[in-house]
């Protein structure tokens, strides 16, 4: 296991970062999370057009550019040796005695870590579907900046964890957010809907691109708020991330979704959605 540190490569047990590292003490950093399959990054573009993004948002200045980072990623990829994994990568406001206005002069401290993910079992799960459980949103008013102030998604999916659910989705008053780490779908008569994009969640990347892949399909995608009942009564629902691509909701909060013949199982739009998305994987990387 090797992990890169501001420019080295080294073994995972001989990283680290300072300990007045503004990521820890402040949770002053952004991060990405990108899958890797055999030996390919899927969609490295937008998740670099994201990091910049973000980077910009939270006024943290990172100077090197696209290609070489692209190199960095790849050459710690390699190193580790596996073909299908995360890719880690946090970027922090650097290193500085502890204040909580920005430093002067420190460098952003960058570490990456590749851990070895099985996909096998996301398309294994497309069979039976997850369950969500549904939580308050008590994280912070700029969670379309995926920052590692994760307090709020981490406790969210405990409570999940706990209930022996895949996800907790967030909610605002009776409108259905996000989940802890996942984009959050639903499907009535057809339409295939889920929670616009602003401040108040995540653009997931996966989310992003089952839209393109959808509409591409003459599917129907509508970007907009749904409630709880909604997805109740919802005809299907399902989630979508870098580490789910696509998973059916079967369940929220113990109570069974789906049309007669389908309660409490996958149905045909989600499966086909699935069918897009693995394609779309294969096409990229070979998978
Ligand atoms: N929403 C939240 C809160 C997340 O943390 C994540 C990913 O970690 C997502 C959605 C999905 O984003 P992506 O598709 O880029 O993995």
């Amino acid at each position: 296991q090797l992990a890169y540190v501001n420019g080295r490569i080294l073994p995972l047990a001989d990283a680290s970062l300072h300990v007045e590292d503004r990521g820890t003490q402040f949770a002053d950093a952004v991060y990405e999370v990108c899958a890797v399959m055999n030996g390919r990054i899927l969609d490295w573009g937008p998740h670099l057009v994201r990091l910049r993004r973000n980077l910009a948002e939270l006024g943290i200045i990172w100077s090197m550019a696209d290609g070489p980072f692209g190199l960095q990623a790849r050459r710690l990829i390699a190193a580790n040796g596996h073909k299908d994994c995360l890719l880690y990568i946090q970027i922090s406001r650097g290193v500085a005695r502890r204040d909580h206005a920005f430093p002067d002069a420190a460098p952003a401290s960058v570490v990456m870590t590749v851990r070895r993910f099985d996909f096998g079992q996301r398309v294994r799960q497309l069979g039976s579907g997850i369950k969500v459980i549904t939580r308050p949103d008590n994280r912070w008013g700029r969670v379309d900046i995926k920052t590692t102030g994760l307090l709020g998604n981490v406790l969210a999916k405990q409570a999940a964890r706990e209930a022996g659910a895949f996800e907790a989705w967030l909610l605002a008053g009776e409108t259905v957010r996000e989940g802890s780490s996942t984009n959050a779908w639903i499907v009535k008569d057809g339409r295939i809907i889920t929670h616009p994009t602003g401040t108040s969640i995540l653009p997931g990347i996966a989310r992003d691109s089952l839209i393109r892949l959808a509409t591409a399909a003459q599917m129907v995608v509508e970007e907009r708020p749904f409630t709880l009942a909604e997805a109740r009564d919802a005809d299907e629902a399902f989630l979508t991330s870098t580490t789910a691509p696509i998973l059916p909701v079967v369940a929220v909060d113990e109570h069974r979704i789906g049309k007669e013949g389908f309660r409490g199982k996958p149905g045909p739009v989600t499966a086909r959605l699935a069918e897009l998305v693995w394609a779309e994987v294969a096409r990229q990387t070979g998978w």
